[in-house]
């Protein structure tokens, strides 16, 4: 019988010319032109936020640091949680630095450091607007303050800089944040027996456990997820304590939200489904699950898999958006997917990636891996403009510029991507998700390595162990592996077979074999020095349809091809969009073109198109056989749309 070792990741550099692409991108436009709007450098416009938040100033974010550090004089400007648009980039940054080195830059995130380290109060405090303008309400509107929100951003920073560079003070500010955070929440007497309206800290103190192992944060992070809704009326209580009247509010209407907006309505182990803000539902539900796995609390875990499964069954978008409408930022019910009125925050699509990830720690299921690979390539990608300076807030499935201006109901979809925000929570929580991609391409478990992603990397492991992964990916579906294991060691080695793949072929050192896929992943006993892998997916295009419980996707289909989604763009087909029909057999085309939009796969589909009607027409007609004509409708990928002129865009095309 063999002996599994149990491999442990060390290093993975990421080859994918794709990613690549991406990820040099990072360093050199979206970290320095981040940079320099926080810095209010920048000559941008953020009048397109879709809350409509635009106000007088762009950022102000780097200069509350100061005036809380004593360098500058001031007023604090912005969100309660500006600062988080600063911790953010910062973790992006450190990300950057495992695969691209950057002397100047590193100098910029040194000195910021140690402005955050002067900026943090003696007790280890540091949310700046409460320390430059309102230092007597500290912790005490919870509700609205988002404190623990933001300086759980910071100590994922922290813990992030700290493991990129050795930075011992990027690690001790988070830790004394941790600590005071400690000192004031908890059932024991004297101390506030709540929680933040926007979860966050939760994931964050989870992620300095792992690298401290001090028990305390994961304590901690256990109450706060323990105690969320044990008194339904918390917040309310402590907004009476602190002045009702509603000039008192940190953010204007914040007070008008349900308790179920801030999943406050009734402990988690009893919440059925995810209701509220779409991102605070999965920044919690990452917490859940890093705090369910290594503390065993059975409730977690079964909460974890409650909300995945509605979020994924039934409420999230063929591109892995989640969040329904634009009041609250929310999910609304069960198989309400409308496609032209829909929020799919960016932050939304990365936090998604955060609990899948998660999840996949906890059960080795392909199904998170595919939800994983759907938001890297869709959902979460389109957030940001192939020129890196450009980002979307919300993702529609459906735009037309005319509606967006003339409907005020559909005014927060923009049909091409902003300078820049009044809440600027999405451009860099991007930023750090590209930068991090690496650490979302394996999953250890026990004496197995999953290889859910097909993201070419090469990687090493203990005991000597390397792989390397190389393809075309997300183009081509044929990918390759070596795996040297000079001692020898045995363990399985699983690899994800997507649910977009019905079929597969797999050749290992040669030989065609076939695998049972087990929970969406075929697994191979590695015992010798090496081992050749050569897998072929199903790369044909796919025209897919929603089930029909949504009746915003009723008669319409959607064409995907591996992980990719597909959009019909204005630039490429005569408008209206809405005139074309594809049926469910229709002739598709494919070619990648290596010159449209950074080198991009095109799909060709047949389709009619319906004659569109005079302008001086009737309104309304007896329905009688249109006069159609034969076209081919051109797709490109959803991810790289709006990266043209402003037009119409539609996933979603009449069947
Ligand atoms: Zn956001």
């Amino acid at each position: 019988m063999q002996v599994y070792t149990t491999p442990k990741l060390n290093k993975v550099k990421v080859t994918s010319d794709f990613w690549k692409r991406y990820r040099e991108l990072v360093v050199k436009e979206v970290l320095p032109y981040q940079w320099k709007v926080m810095n209010d450098e920048a000559d941008i416009s953020i009048a397109e936020d879709p809350q409509n938040n635009g106000q007088d100033k762009n950022s102000h974010a780097v200069a509350n640091l100061k005036i809380a550090a004593g360098e500058m004089t001031g007023h604090h400007y912005g969100f309660p949680f500006q600062d988080t648009d600063v911790y953010k980039w910062l973790e992006a940054a450190a990300y950057s630095f495992g695969y691209h080195p950057n002397p100047d830059l590193k100098q910029i995130t040194d000195n910021l450091i140690d402005l955050i380290a002067k900026a943090q109060d003696d007790d280890g405090y540091l949310s700046t607007y409460f320390q430059i303008d309102a230092p007597e309400r500290k912790f005490k509107r919870l509700q609205q303050s988002h404190e623990l929100y933001t300086m759980g951003h910071y100590i994922e920073a922290g813990v992030a800089y700290y493991n990129a560079t050795g930075n011992e003070k990027a690690l001790d500010i988070a830790k004394r944040m941790a600590n005071c955070i400690d000192n004031h929440f908890g059932l024991e007497e004297g101390k506030i027996p709540g929680y933040d309206g926007h979860p966050e800290i939760e994931l964050a103190l989870s992620r300095l456990y792992e690298v401290t192992q001090d028990k305390k944060y994961l304590d901690l992070a256990h109450y706060f997820l323990t105690q969320r809704g044990q008194d339904p009326a918390f917040f309310e209580k402590q907004i009476k304590a602190d002045g009702d009247s509603t000039d008192r509010d940190l953010i204007p209407g914040m007070r008008d939200f349900t308790r179920e907006y801030y999943l406050a309505a009734e402990p988690i182990k009893d919440q059925k489904v995810p209701h509220g803000h779409a991102v605070r539902v999965v920044y919690l539900c990452t917490g859940m699950a890093y705090v369910a796995r290594y503390t065993g609390d059975k409730d977690l875990l079964a909460a974890c898999d409650r909300f995945w499964n509605d979020i994924v069954k039934r409420q999230m978008y063929i591109t892995g958006n989640i969040g329904q409408t634009t009041t609250g930022e929310a999910f609304t019910y069960d198989y309400d997917l409308p496609n032209d009125t829909d929020y799919g925050e960016t932050c939304a699509s990365v936090g998604m990636s955060f609990f899948a990830r998660q999840m996949l720690n906890i059960h080795a299921k392909g199904e998170y891996a595919d939800v994983l690979e759907k938001e890297l390539f869709n959902g979460a990608l389109s957030g940001m403009s192939l020129d890196g300076k450009h980002f979307f807030y919300v993702n529609p499935l459906e735009a037309d510029p005319a509606a967006s201006k003339g409907n005020p109901g559909k005014s927060h979809v923009l049909t091409h991507r902003a300078d820049w925000f009044g809440c600027a929570c999405c451009p860099a929580n991007l930023a750090r998700l590209i930068a991090s991609v690496d650490e979302y391409l394996y999953t250890e478990k026990g004496d197995t390595i999953l290889s859910h992603q097909f993201i070419a990397n090469d990687a090493e492991f203990d005991d000597g162990i390397q792989v390397s992964q190389t393809n075309h990916f997300p183009w081509s579906g044929d990918i390759h592996y070596e795996i040297q294991n000079p001692n020898q060691a045995a363990f399985k080695f699983g690899i994800r077979i997507p649910s977009w793949s019905a079929s597969y072929e797999l050749n290992v050192d040669g030989a065609a074999k076939t695998l049972p896929v087990k929970d969406g992943f075929i697994y191979l006993d590695v015992d010798g020095q090496s081992l050749t892998i050569d897998l072929k997916l199903d790369m044909s295009t796919k025209i897919m349809r929603a089930n029909n419980r949504v009746s915003h996707d009723f008669g319409k289909v959607a064409v995907q091809r591996g992980p990719v989604v597909y959009a019909a763009e204005q630039a490429d087909n005569q408008a209206p969009l809405w005139l074309y029909q594809v049926s469910p057999d229709a002739q598709t085309d494919y070619h990648f073109d290596e010159k449209l939009l950074d080198g991009v796969g095109v799909i060709k589909v047949a389709a009619k198109r319906e004659k569109l009607n005079a302008d001086d027409a009737d309104l309304y007609t007896e329905a009688k056989p249109a006069d159609t004509e034969t076209v081919d409708l051109t797709m490109v990928p959803y991810y790289a749309w709006a990266n043209r002129q402003d037009g119409q865009m539609r996933v979603w095309l009449n069947r």
